[in-house]
């Protein structure tokens, strides 16, 4: 939860998708931030509570674009979100959002992904776990309310792993457990959101003991009454599965805590209410349909619509599930159709997966089947729903992220200790002698600067050790603020400084040096009690090629000492001659002493041992000796520019550059057998429809792999029972588990125990009366299915379902036939930009030549028979269509939808 009664407020209202309230308290909430003083002293802070105004900002646009129909990116969410789709109107209807409405709300979306962006960096940069956690739960709560599974789940992994056991309670700390718990719930992943669940009620536990106020109160109320939610939750998952006994303790453990909590609240309490739902729900999973159902009745009566439409949600949805378990079909068809619709009205995922489930079962059990397909439908499409396996892939990669991220921050605490100097906080000589080797090696010409302050042990002796070491750190501050952001200040060791300048020349050097010199010895130094002066001495030297670490410092060491000969508080770089006068003939002469680095260059911990030089070898390295000293294994061979040598790139000789392009260019080989002769698609032509037969296992057997393409199985239910279009279909699955088997014209009995048998693995249309069971291929190319009106609607599904389940994306327009075109040219878009066009029309049958002569796309007319007074079977539309004069149209067999679907799928496809 955010700081602040303003956040909380806020907060609230998007929870309940009051919208406009939560935009007009942002706008109190950004004035409120804006008034904060800006940086300086309260710097963390401010940038916190504007990142917490960022992320509800991102969250209220989510909720608009969401409210829009679209995720965050601006996709649009998949259409099966609708509890059941909608029958087409009267109007022309295209069900894909138009593309004007798509591009209105891109701004929408790149503000939100700014927003969340912002905060999110500012998260990362605050130096605290908790808020850091907290930012994160949230922002993985937004991800999922734009349908952004996989990044919700990064961030409530990186949430988790940053609430480390040891925190100190805090309110913050229970609200960040249970917003993560939410989230991890909302993924499905529930044993885990149980845990971080029962950590906040623990939490909140303590808080009451160390200080039993009010706030601390409500606290372990709300935390105890979702911890309960959570456990009936579990127990109603584990009933599904048929495990009551398992199911048993977790419903009495939400008894438990919710009669605990009711206890603790007065009678007028507005917190009881979410108590009493709970305590109903864990009464229906322990059998008590009775009492339930009278808590729950009291509560729906309560609670007003407009306020708290989750607990509305969860009481409608617990009250159903009381009286369908007693038996009262009709009253809790209507109270689970309120708590679907509520549920989905809210985005409240789990509520609405339970609702669909609820509705599906009554109606299965009351033998309605075909009042159960669109549940079902819906509830299969359930994106969340059917990633069982997936599901199992994050919990294990919960752990093990979890587990990597804490070695990672540990690494990085022990780097930051072996990388810091505990003084100053600047980076340390193993830093900068790392840093420096990795400049160098990179092939950078930067510059040195050696500093050491200028009889330091008097400056101790006169302001005690104390006050040398505030000298030292007010030292380091300045060298900081003089140079610039890409160079870098390092302790060495006591009163000495490196300064790292990436890419500057030694006069360059000397300049920023002499700024930062002229700067201490002018500093007020008396602030801190010194009285004596403050001065330094510094040492400049620049990298030429081929210097390695040991060389510069000798270097710029070497003028070091000139400056404190010289008379100290002076900067001395090595000249521009110097540096270039190595050569060859030149004696290997020390030219500088070096004698305050020697020993150290030599012992550095972070120098790998055994580097083949002595003392002697380092002190004797000339100055700047521009012949490399070790070039490093491998290194191409120089070639010399003047006295520089440069490195010539030779090509890279790679093992298995003999494959290299040139096997891209080499032709694919042909599959044996040459390309499978392509099947059940058919239609060229009147087309016969019969599709691949699996019913012929010796054929599919011949046909299997290795295959030129690998359309899906179908099964057709008509004339076929139940049982027998389950034993095809588990036989299609054998032979080819790779992609879905389909089943077209099934009795809505048939879909239903398709669904109980292969449930995750099903995608179903109940207008179609088809389903698909396996993996679906993955979307290429574009069809677009044009059903000309409401007879024809059935086939125009079958189409639009086959050609979604071959792998194409799908977009329809419904009810276009007659005069009512104009509406779908109106928006050019769906023909335009569709890959191949499908026609299903029977009265309407000239529709397709009509749209042949519109589109350059190729067009699939399929023939329908019904609602035809006349129609001879549809045998008038197929002669209508055969004889359409336009070309680029070919015609289906009569109320072939598969067909179409499949050729029009592998022509997008392509
Ligand atoms: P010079 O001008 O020749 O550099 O004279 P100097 O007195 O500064 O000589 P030197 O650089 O050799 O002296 C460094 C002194 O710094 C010695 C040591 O007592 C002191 N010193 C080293 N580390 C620390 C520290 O962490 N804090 C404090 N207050 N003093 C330190
Ligand atoms: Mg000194």
């Amino acid at each position: 939860m955010p700081p602040g009664i303003l956040h909380e407020r806020v907060s609230s209202a998007l929870t309940n998708w009051h919208l406009d309230v939560a935009e007009a308290l942002l706008a109190d909430l950004d004035a409120a931030t804006a008034a904060e003083p800006p940086v300086s002293a309260g710097a963390p802070l401010s940038s916190l509570s504007r990142a917490w105004a960022d992320t509800l900002r991102a969250e209220l646009l989510v909720r608009r674009l969401r409210m829009a129909g679209l995720t965050l990116l601006g996709d649009p969410i998949d259409d099966t979100d609708a509890p059941v789709q909608a029958e087409p109107d009267d109007a022309a209807h295209v069900t894909e959002q138009p593309l004007g409405a798509r591009s209105r709300t891109d701004d929408h979306a790149a503000t939100a992904i700014a927003l969340v962006r912002s905060a999110r960096a500012a998260f990362d940069a605050a130096d605290d776990d908790l808020q850091r956690a907290a930012g994160l739960a949230r922002h993985a709560a937004i991800e999922l309310l734009s349908r952004r599974v996989d990044a919700a789940m990064d961030e409530a992994v990186e949430a988790a792993s940053l609430l480390d056991p040891a925190l100190p309670a805090s309110p913050l700390l229970v609200h960040t457990l249970g917003a993560l718990s939410g989230v991890l719930a909302d993924l499905e992943l529930m044993p885990l959101a149980l845990d971080y669940q029962r950590r906040a009620h623990h939490t909140a536990l303590r808080l009451a003991e160390d200080d039993p106020g009010p706030a601390a109160l409500a606290l372990v109320g709300d935390s105890a009454s979702r911890l309960a939610a959570l456990c009936a939750e579990v127990g109603e998952g584990l009933l599904d599965d048929g495990s009551s006994d398992a199911a048993d303790p977790h419903f009495a453990q939400a008894r438990a805590l919710a009669l605990e909590t009711l206890d603790g609240l007065p009678a007028d309490d507005p917190h009881r209410p979410t108590a009493e739902v709970v305590l109903g729900a864990a009464l229906v999973g322990l059998g008590e349909h009775d009492a339930a159902a009278q808590t729950l009745r009291r509560v729906v009566g309560v609670v007003p619509a407009d306020q708290d439409r989750a607990l509305l949600a969860s009481a409608e949805l617990a009250l159903g599930r009381a009286l369908r378990r007693q038996g009262d079909g009709p009253a809790a068809d209507d109270h689970l159709a309120h708590a679907l619709a509520l549920s989905t009205e809210h985005g409240l995922p789990r509520l609405r997966r339970a609702a669909l489930r609820e509705l599906c079962t009554l109606h299965a059990d009351l033998d309605d089947a075909a009042r159960a397909l669109p549940y079902l439908q819906a509830y299969l499409a359930d994106e969340l729903d059917r990633v069982d396996e997936r599901r199992t892939r994050w919990v294990e990669l919960f752990g093990r992220r979890k587990s990597l991220l804490e070695t990672e921050r540990a690494a990085g605490q022990l780097r930051r200790q072996a990388y810091e100097d505990p003084l100053t906080h600047l980076p340390n000589r193993r830093y900068a002698e790392g840093r420096l080797d990795g400049l160098l090696a990179a092939g950078a010409a930067p510059a040195l600067a050696v500093v050491d302050i200028d009889h330091f042990k008097s400056i101790n002796d006169a302001a005690g050790h104390p006050g040398g070491d505030a000298v030292l750190r007010a030292v380091a501050q300045l060298l900081v603020d003089g140079v610039r952001d890409t160079d870098e200040v390092c302790r060495w060791a006591g009163d000495e400084f490196v300064v790292l300048l990436p890419d500057t020349t030694a006069e360059q050097g000397e300049r920023a040096m002499e700024r930062i010199r002229s700067s201490i010895a002018t500093n007020d130094w008396s602030a801190l009690g010194v009285d004596v002066p403050v001065t330094i001495s510094a040492g400049i030297a620049s990298a030429a090629r081929g210097d390695d670490r040991r060389t510069l410092f000798a270097a710029a060491d070497g003028v070091l000492y000139d400056a404190k000969r010289s008379g100290r508080d002076r900067v001395v770089r090595l000249s521009g001659v110097t540096q270039t006068r190595a050569d060859d003939t030149q004696p290997d002469a020390p030219r500088t002493a070096a004698p305050v680095f020697e020993g150290e260059l030599l012992e550095s911990d972070a120098t790998p041992a055994g580097d083949g030089e002595s003392p002697e070898d380092a002190v004797t390295v000339t100055g700047m000796d521009a012949q490399p000293v070790d070039p490093a294994p491998g290194r191409p061979t120089d070639i010399l520019f003047g006295d520089h040598p440069r490195p010539v790139p030779t090509p890279r000789v790679d093992d298995d550059a003999a494959g290299g392009f040139g096997r891209l260019l080499v032709e694919p080989v042909p599959a044996p057998g040459g390309p499978r002769p392509q099947r059940g698609g058919r239609v060229v032509g009147p087309a016969t429809d019969e599709a691949p037969a699996v019913e012929d296992p010796a054929r599919v057997a011949t046909t299997r792999a290795p295959l030129a393409s690998s359309g899906p199985e179908v099964v057709r239910g008509t004339g076929r029972s139940t049982e027998q279009v389950l034993a095809l279909v588990r036989e299609a699955r054998r032979e080819h588990p790779e992609r879905p088997a389909i089943v077209v014209g099934a009795a809505a009995e048939t879909l239903v125990a398709l669904a109980a048998e292969h449930d995750a693995y099903t995608t179903m249309d109940h207008v179609a009366m088809a389903a698909a069971v396996g993996p679906l291929p993955e979307v290429r190319g574009r069809v677009a299915v044009l059903c000309a009106g409401p007879a024809d609607a059935a086939v125009a599904a079958e189409v639009a379902f086959v050609a979604r389940v071959s792998g194409t994306e799908v977009v329809r327009a419904d009810d276009v036939g007659g005069n009512r075109l104009q509406a779908l040219l109106a928006d050019g878009s769906v023909l335009a930009e569709a890959d191949c066009v499908v026609v299903v029309a029977g009265l309407d049958a000239a529709l397709a030549t009509t749209v042949g002569g519109l589109t350059e796309a190729p067009v699939v007319a399929v023939p329908t028979s019904a609602g035809q007074a006349g129609g001879f079977g549809g045998i008038g539309a197929l002669l209508t269509m055969l004889n359409s004069g336009t070309a680029g149209v070919v015609v289906s067999a009569i109320d072939n939808g598969y067909a179409a679907g499949v050729f029009a799928a592998r022509i997008a496809r392509r």
